[in-house]
C-alpha cells in the first residue's frame, strides 16, 4: 500500500460543529485531515473570544437540549464537564411574564404531548386558546420528516398551516410565533411549514423531556472547542485558521458515467491536495464559495444554492453596575418588535466567570434582527436596556458599565417556504465531495448544533465508505416515536398510500 492508500488526504472546509465533528472522527481513523477555517479561530457560529478588557463574549449563547444525544456522547468521550444543570425558562411579552416551563423530566412522564400541555404554566393564555392547537396534531402525525412530507409542507408558510388547522390568533401570536422566532429565527409568514413541524416536534413534542436544556458554564469556545481542537491535533488532524476556501480543482474522468472527482482545494493561491472534501460551511459561506469557484459554478445544484437565504442575528452582552434579581436564568421574549424575537440570559447564574461579579451580566440575543443591525452600538444597548426593564423592572435603576455588540449578518439558515428543493443532500455530483451543516437534507431528524454535528459525522462516514479506510462513526438516532405516535403515523401512511393508489390527486401538494 502506498502512503495515499494508508493515509488518504481529506480537506474539511469550515470549523463549526459539522467541520470539527467530521475532522475529529477522520483523524481518529488515521486520515490525513486538514480543516480549513476562514475565521481567526474555530467554532463558527458558536465561537467565543475575549474583548480588549479580557471579558468573554461569543456569537450568541447556545443551549443544548435534551435530545442532543450525539453531542452529549461526544462531551463524555472528550472527558469534559462544561454544562450547567437542567434549567427552567420563562417567556416575556411587553405585558410581563407569560409562560414558565418546568424541568419536564422531573415531572411524572405522560404520553406526548400531554406533559407539555399540562405542565407548562401559562400566566394569561386562556385554556380555550390552548385547546385550539388540538387539530394541529394531525399535521404533526402527517409530517414524518420523509422527503415526501417535506415536499408536501415546505411550500406552505407556517402561519398558513396554523391558520388552516384552526389555531387561535392569540395562541399563534403568544406561543407558536415566539417559538418560531427563537427556533427558526423568523416569523411564521417567512418560515416553511415543514421546518416548523420538524423543529417543534424535535424540541418540544416528540417526548416530554425534550424541551429541557443545559447551557455551557462559559463560552462554548472555551468550555468545549479549545479542548476538542487539542484532541483533534493529538489525533493527527491539522486545524488551519485564516484560510478562506475559494475554489476546488477537479480531475478529468474517464468513463462518461463517472462522476467528477475533486483533487484539490484552493484558498486563493494556496492549494491543498485532497482525496475527498467535506464542505461544512453555512448557507452564506457556501454561496460565496460557489460565486468565486469556476469549478462549482458548472454544476446546477451548486448554482441553485443562490435560491437559499440566511438571517441576520445580533448578540449583545451588558455589564451592569449592580445585581438585579432575575427570576430564571434563560428567557425568551416576544411582541417587542413585529418580526424579531429575542432571548436574555442571566450569566451570573449560568457562567462561572460571572458568578461572583458585583453587577448583573446579561446576554441578550436578537433573531431576525434586520432592522437592528444598522443601528449604532449605543442605540442598540439603550434598546436592550429598555426591553430588559420591561421584563424585569428593577433594571431601570441599574447602569450599563460595559457592553459588547456582535452583528451577525446573514448568519443562520433561513428555512423559508419553498427552500427545501434547493438544500443539498450529503452527497453531491462530485464523487468525493460531501456536504454537512445545519441546513443539509438529512433524515436523522435533529436540528441546530446537534444536526450540524450529526451531518459532520454522516459526511465522515461517506468518506470512509468511499475511501475504505477506518471504521464509521456510531451515530445515535433520535429517540423513537412514542408507541401511540408510531401507530398513528403508520395508520396515516397506510391511508395515504391506499388513497394515492386508487384516487387521482390533481391538487397541489
Ligand atoms: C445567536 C445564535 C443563537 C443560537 N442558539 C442556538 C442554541 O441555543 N442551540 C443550538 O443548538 N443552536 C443554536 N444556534 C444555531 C447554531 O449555532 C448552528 O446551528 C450551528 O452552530 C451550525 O454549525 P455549522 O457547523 O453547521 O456551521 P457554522 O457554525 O456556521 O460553521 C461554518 C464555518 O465555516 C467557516 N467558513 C465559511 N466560509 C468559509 C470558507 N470559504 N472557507 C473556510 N471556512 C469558511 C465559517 O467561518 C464558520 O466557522 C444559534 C445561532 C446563533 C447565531
Amino acid at each position: 500500500m502506498n502512503q495515499t492508500q494508508t493515509h488518504p488526504k481529506v480537506v474539511v472546509v469550515g470549523a463549526g460543529w459539522a467541520g470539527l465533528g467530521a475532522t475529529y472522527h477522520l483523524a481518529q481513523q488515521g486520515y490525513n485531515v486538514t480543516l480549513l477555517e476562514a475565521g481567526g479561530y474555530p467554532g463558527g457560529l458558536v465561537a467565543g473570544w475575549k474583548t480588549a478588557q479580557g471579558r468573554s463574549v461569543e456569537a450568541g449563547i447556545h443551549g443544548f437540549w435534551y435530545p442532543y444525544r450525539n453531542i452529549f456522547a461526544l462531551i463524555k468521550h472528550l472527558g469534559l464537564n462544561p454544562f450547567t444543570d437542567w434549567t427552567c425558562s420563562c417567556q416575556y411579552s411587553p405585558a410581563g411574564l407569560e409562560v414558565e416551563s418546568p424541568i419536564f423530566q422531573q415531572k411524572s412522564r405522560l404520553p406526548t404531548p400531554l406533559g407539555t400541555f399540562l405542565y407548562t404554566r401559562f400566566k394569561r393564555l386562556p385554556l380555550s386558546d390552548r385547546l385550539s392547537a388540538l387539530p394541529l396534531l394531525y399535521a404533526v402525525i402527517d409530517f414524518d420528516n420523509s422527503d415526501a412530507a417535506w415536499r408536501r409542507y415546505d411550500p406552505v408558510t407556517a402561519r398558513e398551516l396554523f391558520k388552516q388547522f384552526g389555531v387561535s390568533a392569540r395562541l399563534y401570536k403568544e406561543s407558536f410565533e415566539p417559538m418560531l422566532l427563537v427556533g427558526l429565527f423568523a416569523p411564521g409568514e417567512q418560515c416553511s411549514a415543514a421546518a416548523a413541524l420538524g423543529m417543534l416536534y424535535y424540541f418540544i413534542l416528540a417526548h416530554q423531556p425534550d424541551f429541557d436544556v443545559v447551557w455551557c458554564r462559559g463560552t462554548v469556545g472555551e468550555m468545549i472547542f479549545r479542548s476538542w481542537v487539542e484532541q483533534i491535533e493529538q489525533a493527527g488532524g491539522r486545524v488551519l485558521t485564516q484560510r478562506r476556501v475559494t475554489d476546488v480543482m477537479i480531475k478529468t474522468h474517464a468513463g462518461e458515467d463517472a462522476k467528477p472527482q475533486i483533487n484539490g482545494v484552493a484558498c486563493g493561491e494556496e492549494v491543498f491536495e485532497a482525496d475527498a472534501v467535506i464542505f461544512a460551511v453555512g448557507v452564506t459561506g457556501m454561496q460565496k464559495i460557489v460565486s468565486s469557484s469556476a469549478t462549482l459554478r458548472q454544476f446546477p445544484e451548486f448554482c441553485n444554492l443562490m435560491n437559499l437565504r440566511a438571517i441576520d442575528v445580533l448578540a449583545t452582552r451588558l455589564w451592569f453596575d449592580r445585581k438585579v434579581p432575575i427570576p430564571l436564568p434563560s428567557n425568551a421574549c416576544f411582541g417587542f418588535d413585529a418580526t424579531t424575537g429575542w432571548t436574555f440570559f442571566d450569566l451570573n447564574a449560568l457562567h462561572d466567570e460571572w458568578k461572583d461579579a458585583p453587577g448583573s451580566v446579561i446576554e441578550a440575543d436578537f433573531y431576525h434582527a434586520n432592522q437592528l443591525l444598522p443601528m449604532d452600538d449605543k442605540d442598540i444597548i439603550a434598546k436592550v436596556h429598555r426591553d430588559l426593564t420591561t421584563c424585569v423592572p428593577q433594571f431601570r435603576h441599574a447602569k450599563v458599565i460595559d457592553s459588547s455588540v456582535v452583528r451577525l449578518p446573514k448568519a443562520v439558515t433561513h428555512f423559508s417556504p419553498g427552500s427545501y428543493p434547493f438544500m443539498l443532500p450529503g452527497r453531491t455530483s462530485l464523487a468525493n465531495g460531501f456536504m454537512s451543516g445545519d441546513w443539509i437534507v438529512t433524515r436523522h431528524g435533529s436540528w441546530s448544533q446537534e444536526k450540524a454535528y450529526v451531518t459532520g459525522l454522516e459526511a465522515a462516514n461517506r468518506v470512509i465508505e468511499q475511501l475504505g479506510v477506518g471504521m464509521p462513526a456510531d451515530i445515535i438516532g433520535v429517540e423513537p416515536d412514542e408507541s401511540h405516535i408510531e401507530f398513528a403515523r403508520h395508520a396515516n401512511r397506510t391511508i395515504r398510500d391506499w388513497t394515492s393508489r386508487w384516487l387521482p390527486t390533481p391538487w397541489l401538494p
